[in-house]
């Protein structure tokens, strides 16, 4: 299969001190994320969930959306699946205008790995590795020189005001910093859309409000799209969109006036 040509864009460096993107007046977005009617089944053998039923939505560039709704409600399952790390059984994805089930597993991945950031609850962060390794890993995947790749991490460390703890073993590092650490690695590839999976989940509340004021300063500032699930309304409400999901459906959305 041909290769759409944004699977080998090369991967945009992280630059310092970038110009901020200007705060535009309202235009048509592009879409980074679209899904269409999407439909997510997991079938244990005895029972058969159907975790996701004809969700659409799209995000689009620059956004910073929060997907809401109780606990079993579908959540994660949209996440993994809107990213590719999960499969859908009906309906489509397209991710900056590329169809996600018209890429091979290899293609998949690849895409994941040059145009995707993911923070996680816990962190997903290596013990063994201090905060630079953690955050130059998915470079050095990404076959970025190893010279090239260390500067960018530094650099990512720098805009998450986590320079000074770079050779910091996560044991070493408060749970905020360590939330810190996982958004460095997220955007150290200048990825399409960052995607958080209740970023702040394991945080206690001045923590998680530094983490969301983080989020919200590299969406500005940057122009980071983020996608964002969470259980805090108070994330929620720093976002531009509160999208809200019950069982496997959206049934609502909220779009927020954020203060500038
Ligand atoms: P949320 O993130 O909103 O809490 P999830 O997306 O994790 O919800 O789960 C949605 C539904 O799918 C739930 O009923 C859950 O039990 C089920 N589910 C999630 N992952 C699996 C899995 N790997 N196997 C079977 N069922 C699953
Ligand atoms: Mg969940």
């Amino acid at each position: 299969m041909a290769v759409p040509s944004v699977i080998s864009a090369p991967v945009p460096a992280v630059e310092v001190g970038r110009a901020a993107a200007p705060l535009a007046e309202p235009v048509p977005v592009e879409a980074i994320v679209e899904a269409r009617g999407v439909d997510k089944r997991y079938d244990t053998g005895e029972v058969e969930v159907q975790a996701l039923r004809g969700v659409s939505f799209t995000v689009g560039r620059g956004e910073m959306v929060a997907i809401m709704g109780p606990s079993g409600s579908g959540k994660t399952t949209l996440l993994n699946c809107l990213s590719g790390l999960d499969r859908i059984d009906g309906g489509e994805v397209f991710i900056e205008g590329v169809s996600l089930g018209s890429m091979s597993d290899t293609e998949r991945t690849d895409y994941r790995a040059r145009r995707m950031g993911f923070v996680f609850q816990f962190y997903n962060l290596m013990p063994v590795l201090n905060a630079v390794e953690n955050v130059e890993l998915p470079l050095l995947v990404a076959r970025v020189p190893a010279k090239e790749a260390r500067r960018r991490a530094l650099a990512a460390l720098e805009m998450v005001g986590l320079a000074e703890r770079a050779a910091h073993v996560p044991d070493e590092l408060s749970g905020g910093q360590r939330q810190r650490a996982t958004i460095a690695r997220a955007l150290v590839n200048d990825p399409a859309i960052v995607w958080a999976d209740e970023p702040t989940g394991d945080l206690d509340s001045e923590n998680a409000q530094d983490v969301v004021a983080l989020m919200r300063r590299l969406n500005r500032e940057r122009g980071l799209t983020f996608l964002i699930v969470t259980h805090d309304i108070g994330v929620g409400r720093a976002t531009d969109r509160i999208v809200r999901m019950v069982d496997g459906q959206i049934v609502d959305e909220e779009c927020l006036e954020v203060r500038q």
